[in-house]
């Protein structure tokens, strides 16, 4: 492909993507696809001759958008939105262009730089005290690694990446049993283990875990021979939004000596507000680790994860590794492919450059706000619909609710629901319970957007019964 080539095809994806985004409230959330479906379509061997973008694009078209399920759809309220806002496409769209490997301060100097002082902006927009850095990583997951690789290390006196875990005795890291999936992981893949993942139960409003439970568990492993090795708390945890009281849960970590991470992967978005603060973030300041991802709530299109620290230190101490190739002049320089797992690094920041400058704080802040708001008014209207329950209360703009009927007819509406294409939600379990999880949060999403799904609920939920009665 030439350059006119590419700038006439680029122009057409653009209005293309336009286009897209004006008639996206008309396609059904999600893909009414079977399985194999798509593949059948394509054919199995690669071509030998160079074929034209015309019939490219209009494969992509045929084959491939009837099996997209829409991420970016307004009434998309399943797992967590992740949003895609129109400034930080384009920043994408540079940064595929440019397509600079960003693993040290040399290979792209604005890179790194323009990373440093985006982490900064965030700091402040945020209220996370002075002295705080960070870096940013492809998820979330990668961020919870890579500081439950650091617990490890600070734990054994960083010795387990030189020699091994053999005969460390049993690192315990401990969490409530409302953590997400990515930290049990982090612990199978940093080799501390599934049993020694310690989940603790959780109290209150806001389902935090059970500070008195932690303090105990953590003796009773001391007195056992075990190494407590830290903490992960959450803030907005996916099931429930369950959320940690941060102070109470420092307050343990430093009287025992633990490092500590915080997952607020979704829920960070939302301290961007003052008013959301006292309740979700108080005791914030102190955390040696905090993670949140611009790429759901925010609008950083996908990925896009951030990861605060308060000491680089430990983690650098877990993570560098300098061979040859690697070393460049020695002049003070952050090189961030030192401070993650992966070497090399997209260019992550632009993206966030972009996003805040053209909303400003206030654009972003305006928009959370409505989803928090619009989250309260819709679960009162889907308390209202005859013999709906709603289990879990709002945290932020997360609930969960039942339909009449057993675990069968929850599956069952979510099911009929995403079939009927109008909106998408997902199933979750709470007190062994299934429940409907609802979330507000994709970035175009009106009122009347997230209105409309208590009609949605109602009608499908009355044809329902209708075709079990027949
Ligand atoms: C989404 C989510 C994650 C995982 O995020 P990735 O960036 O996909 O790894 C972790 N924790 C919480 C609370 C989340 O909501």
């Amino acid at each position: 492909m030439n350059w006119d080539e590419f700038a006439r095809w680029g122009r057409h994806v653009s209005d293309w993507a336009a286009q897209y985004h004006r008639t996206i409230r008309d396609r059904p959330v999600r893909a009414r696809t079977r399985p194999g479906e798509i593949a059948g379509k394509l054919p199995v061997a690669p071509p030998e001759r160079g074929e034209a973008m015309d019939a490219i694009m209009a494969d992509f078209e045929r084959i491939v958008m009837p099996g997209i399920t829409h991420w970016q759809h307004p009434r998309f309220f399943a797992y967590f939105s992740s949003n895609a806002a129109p400034p930080s496409m384009l920043a994408e769209m540079l940064v595929s262009t440019i397509a600079a490997q960003c693993m040290l301060w040399q290979t792209s100097p604005a890179a790194t730089e323009l990373e440093g002082v985006m982490i900064d902006w965030l700091l402040q927009a945020m209220s996370l005290p002075e002295g705080y850095t960070g870096v940013i990583q492809d998820s979330a997951s990668s961020a919870t690694l890579s500081a439950v690789l650091t617990m490890r290390e600070k734990a054994t006196a960083y010795t387990g990446n030189r020699d091994g875990l053999g005969g460390k005795g049993n690192l315990r890291i401990y969490c409530s049993e409302q953590v997400h999936s990515s930290i049990d992981r982090a612990a199978w893949v940093a080799g501390i283990g599934q049993r020694n993942l310690v989940k603790l139960p959780t109290k209150g409003p806001r389902y935090g875990i059970d500070i008195d439970a932690l303090q105990a568990a953590i003796t009773r492993d001391r007195a056992s021979g075990h190494i407590p090795a830290g903490i992960i708390a959450i803030t907005g945890g996916t099931g429930i939004g369950a959320s940690d009281d941060l102070g109470a849960v420092l307050q343990v970590a430093r009287a025992e000596g633990l490092y500590t991470h915080l997952d607020a992967a979704w829920a960070g978005a939302a301290m961007i507000c003052p008013e959301f603060r006292a309740d979700f973030w108080s005791g914030v300041e102190g955390f040696d680790s905090i993670v949140f991802n611009p790429h759901k709530w925010l609008g950083a299109q996908f990925d896009c994860s951030v990861q605060f620290l308060r000491d680089p230190r430990p983690q650098l101490n877990t993570l560098k590794i300098e061979p040859e190739y690697l070393k460049t002049t020695g002049e003070a320089v952050t090189n961030y492919s030192e401070w993650t797992i992966p070497l090399g690094r997209r260019f992550r920041a632009l993206k966030l450059w972009f996003l805040i400058r053209s909303y400003g704080l206030e654009g972003l802040r305006a928009r959370l706000r409505n989803h928090v708001s619009w989250a309260g008014e819709i679960c009162e209207e889907i308390r209202g619909l005859d013999g709906f329950e709603i289990v879990t209360e709002p945290i932020l703009s997360l609930f969960t609710f039942r339909c009449p009927g057993d675990d069968t007819a929850q599956q069952a509406l979510v099911d009929a629901l995403n079939d009927d294409g109008r909106i998408y939600l997902t199933q979750g379990s709470f007190g062994g319970r299934k429940v409907i999880r609802f979330q507000v949060g994709q970035f175009d999403a009106t009122r009347d957007d997230v209105m409309m799904a208590a009609t949605v609920i109602a009608d499908v939920y009355e044809r329902l019964v209708h075709s079990l009665e027949q």
